[in-house]
């Protein structure tokens, strides 16, 4: 049996209404190969500004997507972007250390905010957003894309059912080979360090897929290039514990191509292969299901995800991924640095 084919399709605006105006602040990787790309296909939002701190981007940013003069913003002029009603959402897409005073001031400023993961460096980080997102009235979500994607979806919809019995066990694990030896992914200050990067993908997968939030973890950090990986983690080990008894055994990594899910149940198990992917994600359960990912017009995981985001904020309905989910993640990734300071399980709290 397959649950394939039940396409998606993209999101249409209600009433004719406007499309949101976002504005991608930090023009690297992320947003320039992905995110600019699908704010091309979105239905209920459009690129319409960029906050960079490099005017030549800017010029060839603003050819490529025609940008008006009137909507470029390096990260001096950007305040001034309360005053321009062409965007509706400033999307951060900056190193991990600069989410919350980006996201902050793009909160001051009245515009909605998303911000990609991992959500912030501290817990408190993470609160001060929520907090600066609800005394301005606007929205915020987080970039998990796969809280919005059809495979993933069913999955987190067989924990909720306990289709499979009770979770035992689950096996997840991300990662890449990063051979960069200078980026903000190796420098502690600017957020570096594969558990805050990669981590955040098998950790929410784990809390996802149970549905439950991890009572203790025990933590591992190991490198294999010692030379390049001098301040943050090249590989985090981490085994989760679960209030109704699973466990969770995870490993994210920049030295590894990693990419898999398997979720052990009382009667039976399921597992993705990749799991966290820009598109593809796909897997198979023991009862024989094929899990596929739906054919659909839209080829980017992101256009769906930032369709459904806009709608939220065009519908005032609640966002998928709330600042309370990216807050969740980084409590736990917190206790994780925690084990592997003091070399033993922590409990959280
Ligand atoms: P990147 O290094 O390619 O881009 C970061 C951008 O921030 C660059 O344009 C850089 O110039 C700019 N920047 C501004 N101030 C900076 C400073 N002080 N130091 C360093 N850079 C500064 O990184 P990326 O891969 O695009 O990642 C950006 C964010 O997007 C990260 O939070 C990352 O985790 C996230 N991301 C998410 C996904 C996803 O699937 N959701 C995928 C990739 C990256």
């Amino acid at each position: 049996m397959a649950l394939s084919n039940n396409a998606f399709f993209p999101l249409q605006l209600s009433n004719q209404k406007r499309k949101l105006g976002v504005a991608l602040m930090g023009l690297g990787y992320y947003s320039t190969d992905l995110l600019a790309p699908a704010l091309q296909l979105t239905k209920n939002c459009e690129l319409r500004g960029i906050i960079t701190g490099s005017p030549d981007k800017a010029k060839k940013w603003q050819a490529q997507y025609n940008i008006a003069d009137k909507n470029i913003y390096d990260y001096k002029s950007f305040p001034g972007i309360a005053n321009n009603p062409d965007i509706d959402i400033v999307y951060v897409v900056l190193p991990p250390a600069l989410h919350a005073e980006y996201s902050i001031k793009a909160a001051n400023a009245g515009k909605h905010v998303w911000c990609e993961k991992p959500m912030a460096m501290t817990v408190e980080e993470c609160q001060a957003m929520i907090d600066a997102c609800h005394k301005n009235k606007v929205k915020l979500s987080i970039g998990y894309r796969l809280h919005h994607e059809p495979v993933t979806q069913k999955i987190i919809a067989f924990g909720k059912e306990k289709k499979y019995g009770s979770i035992i066990n689950i096996e997840t694990y991300a990662g890449y080979v990063d051979n960069r030896t200078n980026h903000w992914k190796q420098i502690k200050k600017l957020g570096g360090g594969c558990m805050y990067d990669m981590g955040v993908y098998p950790l929410n997968a784990a809390r996802y897929i149970t549905n439950e939030e991890p009572v203790a973890v025990t933590a591992h950090q190991s490198t294999t290039r010692p030379e390049i990986y001098k301040e943050v983690d090249e590989t985090m080990h981490f085994i989760l514990e679960f209030p109704g008894g699973a466990k969770a055994e995870c490993e994210a990594s920049f030295g590894k191509n990693m990419n898999n899910m398997k979720t052990t149940c009382a009667k039976g198990w399921y597992a993705l292969e990749p799991f966290s992917a820009y598109s593809g994600v796909s897997g198979k359960t023991s009862d024989g299901i094929i899990l596929e990912p739906a054919i659909t017009d839209v080829p980017y995981e992101q256009v769906k995800q930032m369709d459904e985001d806009a709608l939220a904020i065009l519908n005032n309905t609640p966002v998928i991924v709330p600042g309370e989910e990216g807050l969740k993640d980084i409590k736990v990734v917190r206790a994780i640095y925690q084990s592997v300071k003091e070399n033993k399980r922590v409990t959280i709290g």
